[in-house]
């Protein structure tokens, strides 16, 4: 299949969507699109989106943007605007700002060597460094609940961008008790392959001897499974995936899949089964989305449909306090119902999905229940991953919120403070 792709001027022309959408639909898309990044493309379109059902269709949701996305005021303050360019960038610069674009500290945490900073690189967790290629930081499709959305419209220049693969070799070098490397964006495999390896290459020959796992976070399964078979480069970058493997490291495809539609179609099996012949390893992870999937059955067949291909589910996750996150966001009560819900009705094989989690500020932090001590209620919570690893793994308690939707809305339990303060 030939890649296209479609946004705010061209989606339109794509007769699905001309047939299907209303003109009203159409107007409430250019409005929010306003705000908030849209792109969409041709798989999406034509292979995941029921446009029978389309206005509950989980896929719609989750790339097309919705009224409900702004505030009725916002919304008709951006409406106003349309024709008057000037007015319409004061008033969508506005809105943006009041949508927190900066959470969980994103700009810290970035490292040094040498006196100099590794722009595209975070290194929050002793064991694992993030990396953004410059090329990567678009997707094939954009997510409507994107954190990422501020670099999509331009709010923020790609201050992750990494010009230089060999500062970050440097880097890795020098602090040995690295041995996660994580390519991430947007989607590095929006990249050719020919650009990936010139990332990838330089660092196989280093050959770092406490660098053991490569891992690769992308959408591009769900967004655009053909990148896997019918692209020019397909079969090159799984020539990659192999020469890695070659190489010794454990390469782990980290897949981000929002709902079991996007497992279903046979191009994106037909990719999975490439990518796991060439011995790659892929884990799964999704943030539960009120609108998407905020309901058990819904994570329970997903994860049995992964484990089914071959795939091992990893990560739920919190909607992150950015952009839609009143649309998107679901109580912490509920996520852990939701997670609880699901995991419950799944074999062994599926539970290694973990959380539901906040990738907040001092960590990733997982809601392990509700309980009730000594007459109180409270949230039992965890930290999966944190910036200081003496604070893993050692429940602590909150006061228990129904509303609370992040970190930030709750209260210590039992203490004055919580572990991390
Ligand atoms: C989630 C995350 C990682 C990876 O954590 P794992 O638990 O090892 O998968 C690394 N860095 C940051 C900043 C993260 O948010
Ligand atoms: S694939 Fe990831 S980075 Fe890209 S739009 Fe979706 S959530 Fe954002």
């Amino acid at each position: 299949m030939e890649y296209r792709s479609y946004n705010l001027k061209s989606f339109v022309k794509h007769p699905l969507v001309a047939d299907h959408l209303s003109a009203q639909e159409i107007e409430e898309i250019r409005v929010v699109a306003q705000v908030f990044p849209f792109k969409v493309n041709n798989y999406v379109i034509e292979e995941l989106i029921d446009w029978e059902n389309y206005r509950n269709d989980p896929i719609f949701r989750l790339t097309f943007p919705h009224r409900e996305m702004l505030s009725e005021e916002d919304f008709q303050r951006v409406q106003r605007a349309l024709n008057d360019p000037e007015e319409l960038k004061r008033v969508v610069e506005e809105i943006r700002l009041k949508l927190n674009p900066h959470p969980a500290g994103q700009l810290q945490n970035i490292p040094e060597i040498n006196g100099e900073r590794l722009e595209g690189s975070q290194h929050k967790y002793r064991e694992t460094i993030l990396f953004f290629p410059k090329q990567g930081q678009t997707c094939h499709a954009y997510c409507t609940f994107c954190f990422r959305w501020p670099q999509f419209v331009g709010m923020e220049e790609l201050k992750f961008a990494s010009k230089e693969v060999q500062l970050l070799i440097d880097y890795v070098k020098a602090h040995p008790e690295i041995t996660d490397l994580l390519f991430t964006g947007g989607d590095p495999l929006i990249m050719s392959t020919r650009l990936l390896r010139a990332y990838i290459e330089p660092l196989l020959d280093a050959a770092i001897p406490h660098l053991k796992n490569i891992r690769i976070g992308t959408k591009t399964l769900g967004f655009w499974p053909y990148r896997f078979l019918t692209d020019r480069d397909a079969d090159d970058l799984l020539q990659l995936f192999r020469e890695i493997r070659e190489a010794g490291y454990h390469l782990a495809f980290m897949a981000h899949f929002n709902h079991y539609r996007e497992l279903r179609t046979e191009a994106v099996r037909e990719a999975v089964k490439r990518i796991r012949e060439t011995g790659a390893i892929i884990r799964t992870q999704s943030p539960v989305l009120h609108h998407i999937n905020d309901d058990p059955d819904i994570w329970a067949t997903m994860w049995r449909e992964q484990v089914a291909l071959d795939m091992i589910p990893y990560y739920m996750f919190l909607a992150r306090d950015t952009g839609a996150q009143h649309y998107f966001g679901v109580p912490l009560a509920r996520a852990w119902e939701i997670y609880r819900g699901a995991i419950s009705q799944v074999s062994g094989l599926a539970r290694t999905a973990r959380g539901p989690s906040m990738s907040a500020t001092p960590g990733k932090v997982a809601i392990v229940g509700v309980s009730e001590i000594g007459g109180e209620k409270v949230f039992v919570l965890n930290m999966l991953q944190a910036k200081r690893p003496e604070l893993v793994d050692r429940p602590f308690f909150a006061k228990y919120d129904p509303e609370a939707l992040w970190l930030d809305d709750l209260q210590p339990a039992f203490s004055d403070k919580f572990i991390f303060e």
